[in-house]
């Protein structure tokens, strides 16, 4: 099957009332482990790569990889996304290497570390909304600003020193026609979310609530949202890793979110931690092993066993034939013609 459309995945996603993961990728053998998760739970799925996992795989490598997961994998809808482009060059090359959506994301500057102004974040996203959208692509803003920093992006903090303005938000969906909007609830990017069980004071799930009340067919999306399960953590410790207790975000808030709007939830340090502690304990274990394969392939297993997990928790799982995938030719007549509507529904408050 070929790449997919974003907007087509969370258009059924918002139909079936289910979440999707974007999980973020860098190598072959997170490539793999999604599409053995995705095949075992029938999922359609969204892959990301940041601008550093870009860098790291020299650009082609991935996307040859997402192109091969693709073929390999005709049952299962995959759309291939970009994950927090800083500036209309980075979602512009995202597209014409054939990803199927970007995320722009405005809300910092292109540093990716200083906060931008509102209308700085409306003018760069609907630049690349009309880039985007004549070619079939689907664009995903940010209004607010997430917490932490990862990959060398973010603005640092706990995440609640710029939680989204519900009414910017619905300004912001009008002005710019993003098919996908992330907004910042208290998540942070990394492993160090929360110093404690999250409860109403870091979480502001009333402000998700609220946005979706105002924008009732806007698909949102929640970052930074690694559940850091407890298990996963002991494992990296118990063979020699040395990780600070932490708290993610519990699975009962995501499906919260679900069940009010979030169609897309990142997912990347849950991956990160089964990886590492996979191989750590063929290393713990194993001292005199050196083939490479060893503890890849345990390290690929351990992220399938998350993935499919999270497939399963967010409700995309047995809906990977549940739809036929629209060519990006046909996706990108429908913008023009308007069937694919980009002017959000906007309730009264
Ligand atoms: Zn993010």
């Amino acid at each position: 099957m070929p790449l997919v459309s974003m907007r087509q995945l969370l258009d059924e996603a918002a139909k079936g009332g289910y979440g999707v993961g974007a999980f973020n990728v860098n190598d072959m053998e997170q490539i793999q482990a999604i599409m053995m998760a995705a095949r075992q739970t029938k999922s359609p799925v969204i892959v990301q790569a940041s601008r550093g996992a870009r860098a790291f795989a020299e650009d082609l490598y991935l996307f040859r990889l997402i192109q091969a997961a693709a073929e390999l994998n005709p049952d299962i809808p995959i759309a291939m996304h970009q994950d927090h482009g800083n500036s209309f060059e980075t979602c512009k090359s995202a597209i014409e290497l054939g990803y199927t959506s970007v995320m722009m994301d405005g809300s910092l500057r292109e540093d990716g570390k200083t906060p931008s102004t509102f209308e700085e974040n409306v003018e760069v996203t609907r630049r690349v909304v009309e880039y985007a959208h004549p070619r079939g692509v689907t664009v995903e803003g940010e209004i607010g600003v997430l917490g932490g920093v990862e990959d060398g992006h973010g603005a640092g903090g706990s995440g609640l020193e710029h939680v989204t303005d519900p009414d910017q938000a619905v300004a912001f969906a009008e002005r710019t026609g993003v098919d996908a909007l992330a907004i910042a609830i208290g998540t942070s990017h990394g492993a160090y979310k929360f110093s404690k069980k999250p409860d109403g004071s870091v979480l502001k799930m009333d402000i998700l609530i609220a946005i979706h009340k105002r924008l009732p067919r806007t698909h949102l999306v929640m970052h930074g949202s690694s559940s850091v399960p407890k298990e996963l953590q002991d494992i990296v410790n118990q063979y020699g890793g040395k990780l600070k207790p932490t708290w993610g975000v519990p699975i009962e808030e995501i499906q919260l979110g679900i069940r009010n709007g979030v169609r897309k939830i990142n997912v990347d340090t849950d991956n990160r931690l089964a990886i590492t502690g996979a191989i750590r304990k063929v290393f713990a274990e194993t001292p005199e092993k050196f083939d490479p394969r060893d503890y890849l392939k345990p390290a690929r297993e351990a992220m399938a066993k998350v993935v499919a997990e999270r497939m399963t928790e967010f409700g995309q799982a047995g809906h990977a034939g549940d739809y036929k995938p629209i060519p990006i030719s046909e996706i990108a007549k429908g913008y023009a013609n308007g069937t694919l509507t980009t002017q959000p529904l906007v309730a009264a408050k």
